[in-house]
């Protein structure tokens, strides 16, 4: 929870000037330029080099604002990854569209290969996924992509602050979301962004967030244009000042994080019988997390209780995996026919595979050289026991 581990008085003197200057709490409520939540989306466009940028209540909204953007409708299929958060199936649920969920490769990330046999005419969205911090294979995704003439949401709910090829993950596709929860890279308490370089997209995404409002700059608020139908996922001004203090802290967080897993890594990569996570673009990665394979998933398993005795937490992997691996959602693939029945964990065989004997360890901001000595020690005598 880097974001989290840094909240402090430059948060508390944004939230301290909303009160100072009228304790007016509701972004619509402001001139545009007194606004915290405008600032915050003006310093995010800017710092991420976009054109648009909208605030909005959490990334499951955005989820949901971005997908009503890309014109998504009931019995459309939307394809994403085995690995991911839940919101983003439950987001492609509640457009009424048909989640088609890949395989993920040694990135953990969308498997390309996969993406493109699961391709149909009715495939009308992409959403890759950027994985605890590390980015997707973003050139096959898009070239893959672009030769169908298929949109691009890229989920950067989790990888704020991280790039591809120079460019920051979020910003590739069509569209992109983030969320600022309070386990992101970058926390508001809860918050999400919707980020992307297509005027039309950013106006349908904004309107869907806020009951269709336009915000004609020519009319009051009670005049305003309306063309379609949307919901309220406004963030408030409390969260906009906390997001403008932190996204001034995002720099040392990222330099931080990849300095600490750097670290670690290199603490234990000698070790036989672990493997580390492929990442397509090492330069790119934000780096909250180290994930390595074990042998098996008993192997895993033993590792995390293990690890658990000593003190420390695994990073979903293997602790919440029932909220991160399409292979465990009975729950939401038997209204579909063509799941309905069947053994996910074997449907998803490759990915189970690899998830089931992942191990991620939340890398920290505050982690000093000898924090770090600790955790790899730790790691170094359980494999030793397990062995
Ligand atoms: C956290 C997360 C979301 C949802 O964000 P919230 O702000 O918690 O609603 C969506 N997708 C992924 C991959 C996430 O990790």
């Amino acid at each position: 929870m880097p974001g989290a581990e840094l909240i402090g008085k430059e948060e508390l003197d944004e939230i301290k000037d909303v009160f100072d200057k009228g304790r007016i709490l509701y972004r619509y409520g402001l001139p545009e330029s007194r606004s915290k939540v405008r600032q915050f989306e003006k310093e995010f466009q800017r710092k991420l080099n976009v054109k648009y940028a909208h605030a909005v209540t959490n990334g499951t909204s955005a989820l949901l604002a971005a997908l009503r953007a890309l014109d998504i409708k009931p019995s459309d299929e939307v394809i994403t990854q085995s690995f991911t958060f839940i919101a983003t199936v439950e987001a492609i649920i509640e457009r009424g569209a048909v989640p088609v969920i890949t395989e993920v490769n040694t990135t953990l990330n969308m498997d390309p290969g996969d993406l493109e046999s699961k391709i149909t005419p009715a495939t009308k969205a992409i959403i890759p996924v950027h994985m605890a911090g590390a980015p997707a294979q973003m050139d096959e995704i898009m070239s893959i992509a672009r030769e169908h003439g298929i949109l691009v949401l890229e989920d950067a709910a989790q990888a704020v602050g991280g790039t591809y090829q120079g460019k920051y993950l979020g910003t590739i596709g069509d569209i992109g979301i983030f969320s600022f929860d309070y386990g992101k890279p970058l926390t508001t308490g809860e918050g999400g962004m919707i980020v992307t370089n297509d005027e039309s997209l950013f106006f349908t995404a904004r309107a869907y967030s806020d009951h269709g409002h336009e915000q004609n700059p020519n009319l009051p608020r009670g005049r305003d244009t309306r063309q379609i139908s949307g919901l309220n996922f406004r963030m408030m001004e409390l969260e906009g000042a906390i997001g403008l203090a932190q996204l001034k802290k995002l720099d040392y967080i990222v330099k931080r994080l990849r300095e600490n897993n750097k670290k670690a890594k290199e603490g234990i990569e000698d070790l036989p019988g672990i493997e580390f996570r492929e990442i397509p673009d090492p330069d790119g990665e934000v780096g909250d997390s180290l994930i390595f394979f074990l042998e098996n998933r008993e192997a895993a398993e033993k590792f995390a209780e293990l690890f658990r005795k000593k003190g420390y937490n695994t990073k979903n992997l293997p602790d919440a995996i029932d909220w991160h691996f399409s292979g465990t959602w009975d729950h939401i693939f038997r209204n579909y026919s063509k799941y309905k029945g069947k053994d996910l964990e074997r449907l998803w065989k490759k990915s189970a595979n690899l998830l089931r004997r992942a191990i991620a360890i939340p890398i920290l901001v505050k982690m000093n050289d000898n924090d770090i000595n600790k955790l790899t020690n730790t790691v170094r005598e359980i494999l030793k026991k397990i062995s």
